[in-house]
């Protein structure tokens, strides 16, 4: 199974899903990388119907709002498969890491 990449500050406890020089909350430079398993909850969804030219013909794609029950919100592209339809409050999992960012789907 795939894991989900994110930063956490051994000080404070935060987690980010970018790495930087100094936590967010509490300015600590105690930051290391962790692997969430990316179980997580959806929040909110859109289709995008008509993509920015770099994603011409992957439309239409759900953007989503994710709440990762190991305690991060993140944004990801959402797989729904053929003849589901997402809801809020559905359950989701981490897929895979993209260069534009990562993909959830539903559970
Ligand atoms: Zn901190």
């Amino acid at each position: 199974m795939a894991s989900f990449e994110a930063f956490a500050c051994d000080d404070c406890h935060s987690l980010s899903t970018r790495p930087q020089r100094r936590c967010w909350r509490c300015g600590s430079s105690a930051i290391r990388s962790v692997n969430l398993i990316g179980r997580g909850t959806l929040v909110s969804f859109t289709i995008i119907r008509v993509p920015p030219t770099v994603f011409q013909g992957q439309e239409p794609y759900h953007i989503a709002v994710i709440d990762l029950d190991e305690g991060l919100r993140i944004t990801a592209r959402l797989v729904v498969p053929e003849g589901r339809e997402a809801a809020i409050d559905d359950p989701v999992i981490f897929d895979a890491m993209r260069p534009y960012g990562p993909i959830f789907r539903l559970v």
